[in-house]
């Protein structure tokens, strides 16, 4: 049979069920696509271009990133140890305003090799002038969903541009690349769109069939101010305005009553779990075991890198697990295998590309990223899932594969000049605060 790459000799962790680690695979990609996935000694004679000796390697789905703000790598360390809202206010939005597309794209491309150097596949970005980031998803090999952002804050005006200017990203990138860009509309959130534009936004998402990507139930305040304001919780606010429905990715979800939750799993409603960004801006810890237990599809997300400050998935896996045995006072919660599940197939299933990617399987998109095993850290490798979430890091990462297509091999990014890129992001973040 004819393949453009065969690995061989690897570990694979198919993430598709209960015998989902093969000792000794082969995995064969042609086209894009997965060919062949299964063990080396029961696999077809492959006629292959390229073989990648797997030996002492670790093969996996690529992760996905559900929640990020790329472009935010530019303001990393430049506010810090803040409360959200004092941090949005004072520093962060002032900067954003002085954001130019330019810097938007340099920004991007940064978030995207630090996420291919740390396994990242794929990942769902919410910002401004989103034309920018499909441009370094495109120079750089990733698969991404952009979500054009959409913020009003008491201008009126404001919104209803932003609104245009997402709809035609929908009708630009919605359905190039031949998938590996796809589009949703990203409201901020409930306390800075109001309930009129939240409203145009699920008309236009249902006229477009695209997805809704949203801040939600982030901190207590935006919480009690909803409650002041409209009487109700964000959640039922947004069912009332007809928001909450399978296309509805909801990030953070850190302050929900049970009420909310029940709703939420009722509507089918996707969320994001970002553990490092409701940590560090001090959110609060988000009920996964009671959505889980509800039903919900549950991704991971990273949450911007000025908020984190780190797009590493690997450290994002860690922190999910471990916070969320501390908050139910359990260890059995959250075991590795659903945490590398939430980064790879449930997060696919919360963007709706579980059809396309998040596991390896036969007929899928070869999205899939390589470890190396053979580190004092991974050793001895019993358990794979929890060498991968208790141990690993993301410099284990050794080639990335998106699309059928190496984009990283051995460390090297093939794609864009990685030095460039950091000293024209370096040179763009000093400037911007200079503006
Ligand atoms: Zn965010």
């Amino acid at each position: 049979m004819k393949a453009d790459i065969v690995i061989r000799g690897c570990i694979i962790l198919t993430v598709t069920g209960a015998e989902d680690v093969i000792r000794r695979g082969l995995i064969a990609l042609k086209d894009g696509k997965i060919i062949y996935v299964g063990r080396d000694a029961e696999a077809p004679t492959f006629e292959a271009d390229r073989v990648i000796d797997g030996e002492g390697k670790i093969a996996m789905p690529g992760l996905i990133n559900c929640h990020t703000h790329a472009a935010m790598t530019l303001l990393r360390g430049i506010a810090e140890d803040k409360e959200l809202d004092t941090w949005l206010r004072e520093t962060i939005w002032p900067l954003e305003a002085k954001l130019k597309p330019r810097d938007i794209y340099y920004g991007t491309l940064l978030g995207c090799i630090e996420m291919i150097k740390s396994g990242t596949t794929c990942f769902s970005d919410m910002y401004f002038h989103e034309n920018m980031v499909a441009k370094a998803v495109i120079k750089t090999g990733l698969r991404c969903v952009l979500s054009p952002g959409i913020i009003e804050a008491g201008r009126k005006m404001l919104g209803r541009i932003l609104l245009r200017s997402a709809v035609n990203i929908i009708k630009e990138y919605g359905k190039i690349e031949d998938g590996r860009i796809s589009v949703m509309l990203g409201p901020h959130a409930v306390y800075t769109c109001s309930p009129q534009l939240l409203k145009r936004i699920g008309e236009e998402s249902l006229k477009f069939d695209v997805g809704i990507h949203m801040h939600l139930a982030e901190t207590e305040s935006g919480t009690a101010t909803a409650r002041k304001l409209y009487g109700k919780s964000e959640v039922e606010l947004l069912g009332e305005l007809g928001l909450l429905s399978p296309r509805l990715l909801a990030a953070h979800c850190v302050h929900l009553s049970d009420t909310d939750i029940n709703l939420m799993a009722k509507h089918d409603v996707k969320v994001s779990y970002n553990p490092i960004s409701n940590m560090k801006l001090a959110s609060g810890i988000p009920r996964i075991k009671d959505l889980l237990d509800a039903g919900i599809t549950v991704g991971l997300g990273t949450d911007g890198p000025a908020s984190n400050n780190s797009l590493d998935m690997f450290e994002t896996m860690k922190a999910a697990a471990l916070l969320q045995k501390v908050k139910y006072g359990d260890p059995r919660i959250m075991p590795a295998k659903k945490i590398v599940k939430m980064a790879t197939i449930e997060g696919a299933r919360a963007l709706g590309l579980d059809g396309l990617i998040g596991s390896l399987e036969v007929g899928k998109r070869a999205d899939l990223i390589l470890l190396d095993a053979k580190k004092p850290h991974l050793t001895p490798l019993h358990d794979p899932y929890a060498a991968l979430v208790y141990s690993a890091r993301g410099s284990d990462v050794s080639t990335v594969i998106v699309d059928g297509r190496i984009i990283m091999e051995e460390r090297e990014i093939k794609t864009v000049n990685e030095l460039e890129i950091i000293s024209e992001s370096e040179r763009i973040s000093l400037d911007l605060l200079r503006r």
